[in-house]
């Protein structure tokens, strides 16, 4: 069993608590690692640490912090292999997905920024007949907290520091507690790729204690958050007051729009993996399915027979498609909506039940379940379920698909199916969610603005967007004679 330790001012500390949290392996359900119970103490001592380096570190040059976050970017791929074990274990996703997406996306996050970084510049305006020039600058905010899910663990945490740090930021860094492992391995490799003492500070434990600190300091500038919406509209509340800067992105319950013109073969395979990758636990996947009527039978028929030849297995096995949910709480949470999904009016067309994995017979596993709904009113329409389970429902016109898709609390992503581009352009317009695919799905340019709408969020992340969020602007006005 290894301990992980939290990366303080460049060193590897242990809490000041003594106390060790049980991490455990969802494939399994065994203790795989202990991990820090740290309290405001660490916490403090994190700030500390990124307020002493902020000076220095601010003012290196763009090429001295792209080359770092570029040195970060190799060393994630050269110790791929090791990340892609340790996210398995600790997530339950298959290593095939944390070796296909998960680790090479951390590598690309860093690398992108080092690069985006160079391109991002401001205007200078001549302000004539009042001869003076306006310049716009970006200035770094200090001390910002960084603080991540479970469910895609070092891609999303370095989605977060790789702008922070290559702005110019000091950071103090939460990962889940459920998911540290990889956050633990970063922090390793950031201090042997010659990131300054106190410029990253990796702070492990639990969200009540660990985040909340972070959260309340008053020296932490800006919190950059992805998770529940629970926990975003706290975090809200507790850093109103100080007025920090807030990036939430929250959660979803993404619509999936199939109209019968549409590519259908290439609309099955897409809408199986957009439905079950990571065993529905991404923030992206489509929960909710509308069918145009005239294809829905048989597009039921042929869905539920895909889904239903999903290999449930252990993460390392070549042939598993959906491996274990995350946490014993998390199975318990989303098995709850399956047994109750008559009750919610709903009918299960395929799976619902808990799986046995030989061999592992005390991991997390779920069958990949569809039901089919008759009123988006559900709860099972309406609440965010996080795992593999989805919902179909028929729609007979494209006024009621619209109506469907927004009739709901979240706003984060949506996929529409059609070959019809004025109907696409109607509706990509009209759909409330922060991210419209089109034929396609969780095709990321990392250019692009990301995050959600409504409950979903506030805020973008992505390209500039996490630039602009990273700094703070500051006009000037030279007046001259
Ligand atoms: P969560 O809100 O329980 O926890 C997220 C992080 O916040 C964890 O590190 C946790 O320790 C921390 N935290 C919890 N309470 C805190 C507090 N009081 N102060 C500070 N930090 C605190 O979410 P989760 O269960 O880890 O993740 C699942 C959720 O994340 C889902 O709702 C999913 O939709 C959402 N998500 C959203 C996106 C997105 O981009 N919009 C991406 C991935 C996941």
């Amino acid at each position: 069993m290894q301990n992980i330790l939290n990366y303080i001012n460049g060193e590897f500390l242990e809490p000041q608590s003594q106390e060790w949290l049980d991490n455990y392996e969802p494939s399994s359900g065994k203790v795989y690692s202990k991990i820090p119970n740290s309290d405001e103490r660490d916490v403090a001592l994190a700030v500390k640490a990124a307020e002493n380096a902020f000076p220095n570190w601010s003012k290196t040059t763009i090429d001295e912090r792209s080359s770092i976050l570029q040195r970060i970017s190799e060393s994630i791929l050269e110790n791929l292999e090791i990340l892609v074990i340790a996210e398995a274990k600790d997530n339950g996703k298959p290593e095939s997905l944390a070796r296909a997406v998960d680790i090479p996306r951390a590598a690309s996050n860093f690398k992108f920024f080092s690069q985006a970084i160079t391109q991002f510049s401001t205007n200078a305006h001549e302000s004539v007949g009042l001869n003076a020039v306006n310049y716009t600058l970006r200035k770094p905010l200090g001390v910002v907290g960084c603080i991540s899910p479970w469910n895609l663990p070092l891609y999303l945490f370095t989605w977060k520091i790789a702008p922070a740090l290559v702005s110019g930021n000091c950071v103090v860094a939460k990962p889940s507690e459920v998911t540290p492992m990889t956050a633990y391995l970063l922090s390793n490799i950031c201090h042997n790729a010659g990131l300054p003492k106190g410029v990253l500070n990796i702070v492990h434990g639990l969200g009540t204690t660990t985040g909340q600190a972070i959260i309340e300091h008053p020296n932490v500038k800006a919190i950059s958050f992805t998770g529940g919406t629970a926990t975003g509209e706290h975090i809200a509340r507790t850093a109103a007051p100080m007025f920090k800067k807030l990036s939430l992105e929250l959660g979803g319950k993404n619509p999936n729009l199939i109209f019968a013109d549409c590519d259908y073969d290439k609309m099955l395979e897409t809408t199986v993996r957009s439905s079950f990758a990571n065993q529905g636990q991404i923030c992206l996947c489509g929960s909710r399915i509308f069918v145009e009527a005239s294809i829905y039978d048989k597009f039921k028929t042929d869905f539920v027979n895909k889904v239903s030849q999903l290999n449930v297995g252990h993460p390392s096995s070549k042939d598993t498609n959906v491996g274990a949910l995350v946490s014993k709480p998390h199975l318990e949470k989303v098995f709850s909506y399956i047994d109750k999904a008559e009750t919610y009016g709903g009918k299960i067309l395929t799976g619902g039940n808990k799986v046995t994995v030989k061999g592992y017979e005390d991991g997390y596993y779920l069958e990949p379940t569809v039901i089919e709904v008759s009123s988006n009113d559900c709860k099972l329409n309406q609440e965010e379920i996080f795992g593999p389970v989805v919902t179909l429902m028929p729609f007979k016109t494209e006024e009621e698909a619209l109506q469907l898709a927004n009739g709901v609390r979240y706003g984060l992503a949506a996929t529409i199916w059609t070959n019809n581009l004025n109907r696409t352009m109607r509706l990509s317009s009209e759909i409330e969610a922060g991210i419209v695919w089109v034929n396609t799905w969780m095709m990321r340019d990392l250019r692009t603005p990301f995050g959600g709408m409504k409950d979903s969020g506030v805020g973008r992340e992505g390209g500039f967007e996490a630039l602009r969020f990273f700094t703070e602007p500051k006009n000037v006005c030279i007046s001259y004679e």
